[in-house]
């Protein structure tokens, strides 16, 4: 019997992937008893043609995270029948948020109050509320985004206040070269930074925290959204 052609090899190539990715979340999730449920795949997709993010619809994937406005419009525009969730998981630029504000649904880079202000005046009212992270610099690298771990409770309490915004948790990325221990070591402060705010009543859901390279350890310490990349698409072109 002859098979219907492939659709492409790379469209089956990213099912693949998935599956590992998958796999690996699962077993991370059943080590640290937590519910793989409870967990969401970002498909981090800077850099691939829409083209790709349809093969990675038809593989499952129906979130991605996209971290140059200019990049990312073009796509949400090819793909706006098939409607995936699109998370802005970039630097904010003050200059750019409305935007950010009208064609996405989660943005994840807020580290300032200023452009969480702008997006909550921007976000169109026939539009539900714009989910949002606030991103912590949990390492205090000079080259990240992020606020400063002491400031976030604050910035959390002033955020939640903001119309048009729903606030949902925290983000950060580790730097390149933490090791297992410090992996572990920083995403349990994030974990804390939101029990914390949890507390004093936020009701937060989502540490959005990992990548290709440390999500088990993000699953072990608490994260709800994995932000993958290489690991679902392969290498990236150096941009
Ligand atoms: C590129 C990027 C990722 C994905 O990284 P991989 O290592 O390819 O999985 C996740 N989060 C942010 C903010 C990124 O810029």
């Amino acid at each position: 019997m002859l098979s219907a052609p492939q659709n492409s090899s790379s469209g089956s190539a990213i099912a693949a992937s998935h599956a590992q990715v998958l796999a690996r979340i699962a077993a991370a999730a059943q080590a640290a008893g937590r519910d793989v449920r409870s967990i969401t795949v970002l498909a981090v997709s800077k850099g691939q043609p829409a083209a790709r993010l349809l093969q990675a619809m038809d593989a499952g994937l129906g979130q991605f995270g996209e971290n140059y406005l200019a990049e990312a419009l073009p796509k949400i525009q090819a793909l706006r029948e098939r409607a995936p969730v699109w998370h802005f998981i970039g630097r904010v630029q003050a200059n750019k948020t409305r935007p950010i504000a009208e064609h996405f649904d989660w943005v994840h880079g807020v580290d300032r109050l200023h452009v969480a202000g702008r997006l909550a005046e921007q976000r169109p009212h026939y539009a539900p509320p714009l989910n949002v992270c606030l991103q912590v610099n949990i390492a205090g690298e000079a080259a990240k985004g992020g606020m400063a771990p002491h400031e976030a409770p604050e910035a959390l309490a002033a955020v939640a206040r903001l119309p048009r915004l729903r606030l949902r948790g925290l983000m950060c990325m580790l730097p390149h070269e933490a090791d297992v221990t410090t992996q572990h070591l920083l995403f349990g402060q994030m974990r804390q930074l939101l029990e914390t705010a949890n507390a004093a009543g936020l009701g937060l859901d989502t540490l959005s925290m990992g990548m290709s390279g440390d999500l088990e350890t993000a699953v072990a310490q608490g994260a709800t959204m994995l932000r993958i990349g290489t690991a679902l698409f392969g290498p990236r072109e150096p941009l």
